[in-house]
């Protein structure tokens, strides 16, 4: 059979739902189609169960692309007090954790139902465990479907893609909106894995995951050359195969293999200043001038792995700089299993940044699927209500 409407989204994510939404609602007639069998199930799993669906704090900076500047138009057009009139209006308890990052204080649940809701407001129609074969374009487009009733096709002058990356596979990932891109002719940016647990290689291991669990505050760095620079300070965790913690899992997305990672790993702490102040020095005074700052566990390990070499004032020095600039060379990451978001994506040269068509007409791309990622911290939903939003309101 055949049906046709005037938007097709493929996606019932974050992006593709808010799409719908605002396309709904300026009367356009949207159909939804995700292989799924439940709309957005990555809402479902996000901020823990709790959904962190934005950040009062949503700057450009936040994001990553090889343009930084094209988020800019689409983020100042829907902005995070925008989706929080939403949570607001379906009366949605909700809290601000740190750093302007909103959590539902009940469960991400209800994130969803408020998309779905506003979707039958809007009179969108939601086909779920919908599988798309073919993408055509012949005056329109066509897209050759099997759903649960059988073979649909679905014909539409507009279609958005809005099928997320790559990270976790057994979610339902797939590279599908890279291949439409790809069918078109459009750029991609090679995808990879970011907000990632990074895998150290034998040695670091054999020196550094006995502590898996421990976690400290350091300050993370990269310089990748070519790459844009970035650090954070927040809690580094030491796992079973490498690092990983909100400080590292930031500094992932702009880590590239081959690089190293530099550790400040007692930030504004003056560690050598009591030893000297003394003119007696030795081992177990620089391990109690270490103790002092970290974690004991830490210290004890740095005091095996990186002793001071001397205990000359230079020495210390040296010591000092070197435990603000420690480096670890990791030889990977977790991969899309462990990865929050996939980096890289639909080349934003390609997208019109008000918005989000392709350079072929009525073809537009949304959400996680474009060379877009946010920071940890509510920024990639916001990217995907804002994309979305632009995206539905120009269809
Ligand atoms: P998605 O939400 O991934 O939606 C894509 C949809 O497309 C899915 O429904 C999928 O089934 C469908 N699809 C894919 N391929 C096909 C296909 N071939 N045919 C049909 N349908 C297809 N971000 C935050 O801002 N805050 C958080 O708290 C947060 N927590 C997270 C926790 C985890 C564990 C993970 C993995 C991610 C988290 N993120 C968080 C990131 C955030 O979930 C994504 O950036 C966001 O969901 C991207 O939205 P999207 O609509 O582009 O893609």
């Amino acid at each position: 059979s055949v049906s046709s409407y005037d938007v097709l989204v493929i996606g019932a994510g974050a992006a593709g739902l808010m799409c719908a939404i605002e396309a709904g609602k300026r009367g356009r007639r949207v159909a939804v189609l995700d292989h799924a069998e439940r709309a957005g199930k990555k809402i479902l799993i996000s901020g823990g169960g709790r959904c962190n669906f934005t950040n009062l704090h949503c700057r450009a900076e936040n994001f990553l692309s090889e343009n930084p500047h094209f988020a800019k138009s689409a983020l100042a057009r829907y902005t995070p007090r925008d989706f929080l009139s939403l949570v607001e209006k379906h009366g949605i308890a909700y809290h601000e954790k740190k750093l302007g990052q909103l959590f539902c204080d009940h469960s991400a649940q209800q994130i969803v139902d408020l998309l779905l809701h506003e979707c039958a407001e809007a009179n969108v129609t939601l086909h779920l465990r919908t599988q798309v074969n073919q993408v055509r374009h012949s005056g329109g487009f066509e897209l050759d479907t099997i759903t649960p009733q059988g073979p649909v096709t679905f014909h539409a002058p507009a279609l958005v893609i809005a099928t997320g990356g790559l990270s976790i596979p057994r979610m339902g990932a797939t590279g599908f909106g890279y291949d439409v891109a790809r069918q078109f002719g459009l750029r991609v940016i090679e995808p990879r894995p970011a907000l990632v647990p990074l895998v150290l290689g034998e040695a670091g291991q054999r020196d550094w995951c006995q502590l898996s669990g421990l976690s400290a505050e350091v300050i993370a760095s990269t310089s990748t050359p070519g790459a844009q620079r970035a650090r954070f300070q927040e809690k580094m965790l030491l796992t079973h195969r490498g690092l990983s913690g909100p400080a590292v899992l930031q500094i992932s997305s702009y880590w590239r293999p081959g690089a190293s990672l530099t550790l400040d790993l007692a930030p504004r702490a003056n560690i050598t200043a009591p030893l000297l102040a003394q003119p007696q020095r030795d081992i177990s005074k620089a391990r109690a001038a270490l103790r002092e700052h970290l974690p004991q566990r830490l210290a004890d390990r740095l005091i095996t792995l990186a002793p001071p070499s001397s205990f000359s004032n230079r020495a210390l020095e040296a010591w000092e700089e070197h435990l603000h600039h420690y480096r670890f060379t990791p030889t990977g990451t977790e991969g899309y299993e462990k990865a929050e978001v996939t980096a890289g994506g639909v080349d934003t040269a390609e997208l019109s940044a008000k918005t989000m068509e392709s350079r072929i007409p009525g073809l537009y791309f949304i959400g996680e699927v474009v060379d877009v990622t946010g920071h940890l911290g509510g920024f990639n939903f916001q990217w995907a209500w804002a994309s979305g939003a632009a995206a539905g309101r120009a269809v």
